[in-house]
């Protein structure tokens, strides 16, 4: 079996290949941590983001969708906290130059302990077999146990740290735990220093009369400044949700992991505002919620945790991540926020104006607590496509790639192919078989080489059906339809075609198994 560091450089070469992801101006060598979606990608990632709207804002007639500009009145990111306070703590390598983030070098040294936990398991499931219980074996064992109290002393050491600003302690333990420049060794490492991570622009023609501006570098303020127009306009009662997409820009200075840190991503936040004091039931119910919409595609029930914070941001009372098995290990993916009054409070005191809700029941007004659900766009199609993307052994010993995307995400859902190129009435037949399914779904028509080797593409660029016409076809109106994953291959008359790939493609038929 291929490696970690393997497959995700398969799955980035993969993604270029098959018209998924492209570095951003490639010709002048690229920018980086800037990709551009190409044109699967960019079906792909519309389908996630129409997937996740469909789910949190049609299916909830309290939550409601806006789209909010990119630039806002510069005071905004002073009320938010993000010019004070959205920061990364860095540090430079003396010897390599290189520059890291202080925090996750500590994480990533707690992770490679964390492979020693699952190597340990790893272990005792082949010895055990059957009998093995994981649960009963991590917590009892005392190798995992010294492990798993070595990862939390130095987590929460560097959460009180960082919340305390002590970033000399960050040095400190940078230092005590030997930790050295993951490229050259070296561990002649500078102080540890703040770096704010919104990009600045400026509005306006001459220098004098110019306008300080950040590019957003997240969605849910957008949200927040409008929260008494939504309420007022759309006669909102709390609790009620408004929900965003769109692109957030945030300076990272170590950026690498292809689209999981990108330097301007899209994000699909949404902010539920509530009473105050129902803040705890609202958060458990967020948290399940939305790990069953993770669930519901299908990608590995064993791919997601939770890691609750320790260290909370300056707006929250809780905060949990749903955490997902890259190829990398298991990252943030979202993250789940009890944000408290601060927000709407912080904007009263800067705009001057009220930010409350009158709450009939209870005949009084209030600033309404909120609960926030923030996931990446691009991190969700990272997670998506690097689960699909397998390499199968067939029984004749070949190998073909697939990509087993879920039906409801894929680009493309059919591909309809003559048998042969050179016979007008198939391809003709083909082809009004592709004029009639366009209206339903994105079809693809190829006739080029032989129909095996068309298979093979489809199932690489993860196209769930192949419709195949053949001689036959012209006598009795039926077709081959074979499916991605099983590469079973049914007759079928052409008119069933329709009903046979909705069933499987239906944004109903999915979200239904929430
Ligand atoms: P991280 O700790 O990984 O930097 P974060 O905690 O700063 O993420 P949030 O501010 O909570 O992230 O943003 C919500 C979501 O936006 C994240 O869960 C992630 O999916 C996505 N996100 C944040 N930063 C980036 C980025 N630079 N590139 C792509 N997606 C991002």
């Amino acid at each position: 079996m291929a490696n970690n560091d393997d497959q995700f450089k398969k799955v980035i070469s993969h993604a270029k290949e098959y018209g998924y992801v492209f570095q951003s101006s490639e010709i002048y060598d690229g920018l980086s941590a800037v990709y551009d979606y190409a044109q699967n990608g960019a079906e792909l990632k519309k389908n996630i983001r129409d997937y996740w709207w469909k789910a949190m804002v049609q299916m909830h007639d309290n939550i409601v969708g806006i789209d909010a500009a990119i630039f806002m009145h510069p005071t905004t990111w002073k009320a938010s906290g993000h010019v004070d306070a959205f920061n990364d703590p860095l540090i430079d390598n003396k010897d390599s130059k290189k520059r890291y983030r202080a925090d996750v070098l500590v994480e990533d040294y707690c992770a490679k302990i964390e492979t020693k936990i699952d190597k340990e398991v790893a272990k005792a499931e082949k010895r055990f077999g059957d009998a093995f219980n994981k649960q009963e074996f991590i917590t009892t064992n005392q190798r995992v146990l010294g492990y798993q109290e070595k990862i939390d002393t130095i987590l929460s050491r560097l959460a009180k740290s960082l919340e305390n600003e002590d970033l000399a302690d960050v040095k400190a333990l940078i230092e005590e735990l030997e930790i050295a420049d993951p490229l050259t060794g070296s561990r002649n490492w500078t102080d540890v220093k703040q770096f704010n991570l919104m990009f600045g622009t400026k509005l306006g023609a001459s220098a004098e009369s110019a306008m300080d501006l950040y590019l957003r570098p997240e969605t849910a303020q957008g949200i927040f400044v409008n929260f008494l127009n939504v309420q007022k306009t759309g006669r909102m009662k709390i609790p009620f949700g408004i929900a965003q997409t769109g692109k957030a820009f945030r300076n990272e200075i170590v950026a690498r992991q292809f689209i999981f840190r990108m330097r301007e991503f899209e994000q699909m936040e949404m902010q539920f505002f509530i009473k105050p004091g129902t803040q705890k039931e609202w958060f458990d119910y967020w948290k399940d919620t939305r790990l069953k919409w993770h669930k519901s595609l299908g990608l590995g029930e064993d791919n997601y945790r939770f890691h609750d914070h320790e260290k909370l941001a300056h707006y929250a009372d809780a905060a949990t991540d749903i955490e997902f098995k890259f190829p990398f290990g298991f990252k943030e993916l979202e993250g789940i926020h009890s944000r408290t009054d601060f927000d709407l409070k912080q904007h009263e005191e800067y705009s001057g104006k009220k930010l409350q809700y009158f709450d009939h029941e209870e005949g009084k007004s209030y600033v309404p607590y909120v609960l926030e659900t923030s996931i990446g766009l691009d991190r969700m199609f990272l997670a998506v496509f690097s689960n699909a993307l397998v390499e199968e052994e067939l029984e004749d010993g070949s190998k073909r790639d697939v990509l087993k995307l879920p039906a409801v995400l894929a680009p493309t859902k059919a591909a309809i192919l003559p048998l042969v190129r050179k016979d007008e009435a198939l391809t003709n037949m083909a082809k009004a078989i592709v004029d009639d399914l366009k209206w339903d779904f994105n079809v693809f028509y190829d006739e080029k080489d032989a129909v095996g080797k068309r298979y093979r593409r489809q199932d690489a660029a993860g196209t769930p059906f192949c419709i195949t016409v053949d001689g036959e076809s012209l006598e009795d109106n039926t077709v081959t339809i074979r499916h991605r994953d099983t590469m079973e291959q049914k007759r079928v008359k052409v008119s069933e075609l329709r009903d046979i790939i909705k069933k499987e493609v239906d944004v109903r038929e999915w979200l239904m198994k929430m």
